[in-house]
């Protein structure tokens, strides 16, 4: 007898794999393997968690209308154009079935977020990457990319793994590069944390056309990934189709309350940011004199290139590191063997880190 058998693709597909939480044996772990906020959920989320425990046996509001009140009126923009999904990854996916298929080309740079290639394969389209210049992603080679078959555009922005960034200028030169009948979705799940007078999220691009969307989460600065919740900004034609495709009630109470909650604690979300202010140059600095190539980044995390020689490359700190309880991101499966991605923790968290890599590169 013949098994059923998926689409053509979908076994193509290398599962994601995320950050490991755990090492055998070690029982204090320092976990910098997932970009998640180094200090934790707001205290008032935690409480909203609480207080909602005796409701869970009713379902969400599947329209998440307080939420995207509340971050219609944080940034000027319509929350009809709103629309919420558990985790950005859903949104992402939804777009890619929505606007893509079999025979269609899902563009994006060469080292962009993993999740671009799964989204495409899954509903039958083929990623195509563009080169990047010092990491980064590079309008001139994306726009060469573009086939008659691109059907969508993903630009991270800031872009996992590498923190790298384009300037507000240069992404709107990408839009008004592409065909108009190409999605770009500008991934910025990172925004919050940028610190650069040139950088925008991009909701000027989502209101200028109908061809331009924004994704965001809520697993970054706001530190609930466990709850899986992130929002879209679109033009009212993607947000119709996004509100078609996803299902009746994709985001579960908790997150719908814990989200509006640590949106609302401003205090606390200032001092996240604050945190990562100081503690982006400090590690990039302190990584930087051991000797060691730090990609200059702007997210939550840092991007470290290793020498090749044998004993001191990447596998081999990564193996060092897990021997101290601290695990990163090897970044392999991103095709930079050579690299380590680090998450900004705790200040104690990063002062491990700076002296576990110094007592490596001394061995
Ligand atoms: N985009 C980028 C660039 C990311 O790094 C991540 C998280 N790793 C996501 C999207 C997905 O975030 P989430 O699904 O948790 O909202």
């Amino acid at each position: 007898m013949t098994a059923p058998a998926p689409r053509p693709g979908i076994m193509d597909i290398r599962p994601y794999v995320g950050g490991e939480s755990a090492i055998e044996g070690v029982s204090r772990i320092v976990k910098l393997s997932s970009n998640e906020g180094a200090l934790g959920p707001s205290p008032k989320a935690m409480e909203a968690l609480k207080a909602l425990a005796p409701e869970i046996h009713r379902y969400p509001d599947g329209g998440a209308e307080a939420l995207r009140q509340a971050i219609g009126a944080r940034y000027g923009i319509n929350p009809d154009r709103i629309v919420c999904g558990a985790g950005s990854d859903e949104l992402l996916g939804i777009l890619c079935r929505a606007y893509a298929g079999p025979g269609d080309e899902v563009l994006y740079s060469a080292h962009g977020f993993l999740m671009y290639a799964i989204a495409a394969k899954a509903c039958g389209a083929t990623p195509v990457t563009a080169p990047e210049v010092d990491l980064t992603a590079n309008v001139d080679n994306l726009l060469k990319a573009v086939t008659p078959k691109t059907k969508i555009l993903f630009l991270a922005n800031p872009n996992n793994p590498t923190g790298t960034y384009l300037p507000s200028s240069e992404v709107a030169r990408l839009r008004a590069g592409l065909r108009p009948d190409i999605l770009l979705v500008i991934d910025a799940a990172y925004a919050e944390f940028v610190s650069r007078n040139d950088y925008t999220s991009g909701n000027e691009l989502v209101e200028a056309g109908d061809n331009t969307v924004v994704c965001r989460t809520f697993s970054k600065m706001f530190a609930l990934g466990g709850l899986r919740l992130g929002w879209a900004y679109g033009p009212e034609n993607v947000v119709g189709v996004l509100n078609r495709v996803r299902n009746p009630f994709n985001v579960g109470s908790a997150a719908l309350a814990a989200g509006l909650a640590a949106f609302q604690d401003t205090e606390y979300a200032e001092l996240c940011k604050r945190h990562n202010d100081y503690w982006l140059p400090w590690l990039s600095e302190q990584v930087s004199a051991l000797g060691l190539t730090v990609v200059p980044s702007v997210g939550n995390f840092i991007l470290i290139r290793f020498p090749k020689d044998a004993g001191k490359d990447a596998a081999t700190a990564d193996a060092f590191l897990r021997s101290r309880g601290i695990i990163v991101r090897a970044m392999g499966a991103y095709g930079l063997g050579d690299s380590l991605r680090i998450t900004i923790g705790t200040g104690e968290e990063n002062q491990m880190v700076v002296d576990a890599l110094r007592e490596f590169l001394k061995k």
